[in-house]
Order: C-alpha cells, then structure tokens, then sequence
C-alpha cells in the first residue's frame, strides 16, 4: 500500500516507551487510527523483551516497571521474562485499544509540506504534524572492533543473540563487558562452561548496599546532562554500577567474576594480551560481545538532528533541534520507569505543540 495517510502523531515503537506514550495520547482524547498511530516492526508484542533469551526469568528482571493504568499481576518469577512480559503488553494493546500495527518497518523520516513530517515505511508514508520515536537499542547491539576479529574460527555472538547457558557446554567462553548482561551471562555459562574468562574495559564498580531512589535520580541526572550535551547517551545502568547482590558475591567468590583486562588483539584460537614485556593468550571456542547497545535512531538521519558530538541533543524527551520529534526512552529515559514517565511527559508537550501551531489549510 503506498497511498499516504495523514494523522496528528506517529509513535515508532511499540515498546515499554511507544505504549506508554500511546497511552497518554489515548487518555488526552487521541483516537488511534485517525488521529495517531503506533507503528512496530516487529512480528508481536512485547517490544525487546520478546526477544530476550529464556534463562531470564521474570523473577531475574529487576524493577521492571509496570506499564500506567494496569499492573502486571501475578506472573510467575521463573517464567521467562520474555514470555510474561509479551503476554503482559499484547492484554495492554488490547485493553486500551492501542491498535499498534505490524510488522511495520520505519525507513525514513523527512521534512514533508506545510510543517508535516513524512513517515516512509514499510507500507507507505505517513504524515505527521509530530513524531514520538521510541524504537529502543536492541536493534543497533554495538560489536567493537579489535585487531584478528576476522581471524577468529571459533564462534562471535552478542548478547543480541544468547540463546541461555546450555548452548556453552563443555566450550571455553570469553565473555566482554562489564554490565549486567555480562556478569549474567557468565554466572550462568560457568556452570556449563569447560571455562570462562571475564575482560573489560575499565575494571567493574560493584555497589554496595540499597538502590535508593536518590541514587538512581543522581544517576538519571547523569545521562540527561549528556544528552542536553548533544552527546550519546549511556545507559542508566552503566552509570548506577552492578548491584553486589548475592549472585554477585558468589560469583566473586567462586572466581567466575575475576575480571582481566581487554585483550589487545583475537587470534585463530583465542585471545591475547601483550604489554611489550609480556604476551599471553587464553584459547577460546566463543567470544560472547556483551558490549551494550546503541539507539535505534538511523531512520531519523534525514532530518539531521545529531550534533557534532555524535547524540540528538534532547530538552526533556523534545529534540532541540525539532520540537516536533520527541525521543521516549533514549537517554535519561531509558529504563522502564523512565520510558513511563516520558511517554506523559512527550504527549504533554506534543499537545501544547498542536495547540500552538494548527495546520496550514
Ligand atoms: C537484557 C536487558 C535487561 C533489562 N532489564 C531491565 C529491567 O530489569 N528494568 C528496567 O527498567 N529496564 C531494563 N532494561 C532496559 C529496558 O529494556 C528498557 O528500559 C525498556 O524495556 C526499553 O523499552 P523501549 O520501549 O524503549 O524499547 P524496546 O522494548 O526495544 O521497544 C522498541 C520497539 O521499537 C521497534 N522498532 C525499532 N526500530 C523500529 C523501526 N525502524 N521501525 C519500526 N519499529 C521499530 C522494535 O520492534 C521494538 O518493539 C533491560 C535491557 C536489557 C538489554
């Protein structure tokens, strides 16, 4: 279908951040379909979690947010979180009536006619008068590059693609990075694992005691001074430190968690450190890349938000450059609780906006 269609926002995403925003645009009188829609595409609901691997269980997701307006209720901890949580936002859709189409792929997104921007798709183009992109990161994993890559016959995944600890029986297993992803992995893998080995780049910072509310605002409020920057954004996580819960402990203890420095280069066989004094290679069957994820955001190019310093400098969840484009869980909202509250935050705004500014005739 290629006809376009015209709608007063398009929310990219169907996600934690796209049903929360879609949600407050249906709670302030926003009809789906004639005045917004949602747009995914992916094959079902459930945003990322769908695809999340099935050894993280719901009883493993921390603070995982409920959506606004109903509560996720009874689910069962060790059910894998993919599944809860997919089951969980296709109720949601349902309930409020969200009417989110997919598999929808977005392309582009251009400067249209008379302030209206043009979403191109995988079934046409829309026009829109705003834009709440909420497409998330885990369709950008970031893989950084190192000397003999190419070389490696063993096997690279990322944590894009795990498939749960079983698949590492009997390997050795370098795992890279230091994030949550990472310390999970291995704690699970070692126990299948002939042997693991931990690198990262900076050494890990473990927190001791509780995750208060103030330190995750101090932690938010770190994120969101980069973005207003115009810098990417770090995940929240990266810069709250890996809580040192018992699993954690156990893992330190058991020297699972003994972190090495990054290798300098990958060779056939494994990997290799060399200081100019020393050299010393550690043979491996698989790297497993924990190595995070970056926005999804190449379809916004067109519009030229990014600034030198390589991020979309952002005022809330409102591109500086574009106060029609607003970003829901990029940055300081990226976390459950976070995308929540910027998804109200962005149609608050996205309302004043139409208000302001009605459309030429
Ligand atoms: C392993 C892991 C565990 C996590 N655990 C927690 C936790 O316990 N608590 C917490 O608060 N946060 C957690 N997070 C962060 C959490 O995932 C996010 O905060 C939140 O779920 C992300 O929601 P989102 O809507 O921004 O993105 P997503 O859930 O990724 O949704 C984005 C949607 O956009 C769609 N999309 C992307 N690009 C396009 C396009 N071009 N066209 C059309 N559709 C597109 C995708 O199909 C997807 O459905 C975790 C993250 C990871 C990686």
């Amino acid at each position: 279908m290629n006809s376009m269609r015209e709608v007063e926002v398009v929310v990219i995403g169907a996600g934690q951040a796209g049903l929360s925003s879609a949600y407050h645009l249906r709670r302030t009188g926003f009809e789906p379909d004639r005045d917004f829609v949602v747009l995914d595409h992916s094959p079902g609901p459930g945003g990322a979690w769908r695809f999340r691997w099935p050894s993280l269980t719901y009883g493993k997701v921390h603070g995982m947010h409920a959506l606004p307006g109903m509560e996720l209720t009874g689910a069962d901890p060790a059910r894998p979180s993919s599944e809860v949580i997919t089951e969980y936002f296709a109720e949601y859709e349902r309930a409020f009536d969200l009417r989110v189409r997919r598999p929808v792929d977005v392309r582009a997104v251009r400067e249209g006619e008379d302030g209206r921007l043009l979403v191109e798709t995988s079934d046409g183009t829309w026009s829109t008068r705003a834009l709440i992109n909420a497409t998330g990161t885990w369709d950008r994993p970031f893989w950084p590059r190192y000397p003999g890559q190419e070389t490696f016959r063993g096997r690279q995944l990322h944590t894009a693609q795990y498939p749960g600890p079983e698949a590492f029986a009997g390997q050795r297993v370098v795992v890279v990075g230091g994030g949550a992803s990472g310390t999970q992995h291995l704690l699970e893998i070692a126990e299948h694992a002939a042997a693991t080995t931990w690198v990262t780049r900076r050494p890990p910072v473990f927190r001791e005691g509780p995750f208060t509310e103030e330190y995750g605002r101090a932690a938010v409020a770190l994120v969101e001074e980069r973005v207003r920057q115009g810098l990417p954004p770090k995940s929240v996580v990266s810069v709250t430190g890996l809580p040192l819960n018992d699993a954690i402990r156990q893992g330190i203890e058991d020297g699972v968690l003994d972190r090495r420095p990054m290798f300098d280069r990958i060779t056939p066989d494994g990997v290799a450190w060399n200081d100019g004094r020393h050299s010393r290679h550690i043979a491996a069957d698989v790297i497993l890349w924990a190595t995070g994820f970056r926005a999804a955001i190449d379809h916004l190019a067109p519009l030229k938000l990014r600034e030198p310093g390589g991020g979309i400098r952002v005022e809330g969840t409102r591109s500086v450059a574009d106060p029609r484009v607003h970003l829901v869980g990029y940055g300081p909202s990226a976390s459950t609780i976070g995308a929540n509250r910027a998804g109200r935050a962005a149609v608050r705004d996205i309302r004043r906006l139409l208000a302001e500014e009605p459309v030429a005739a």
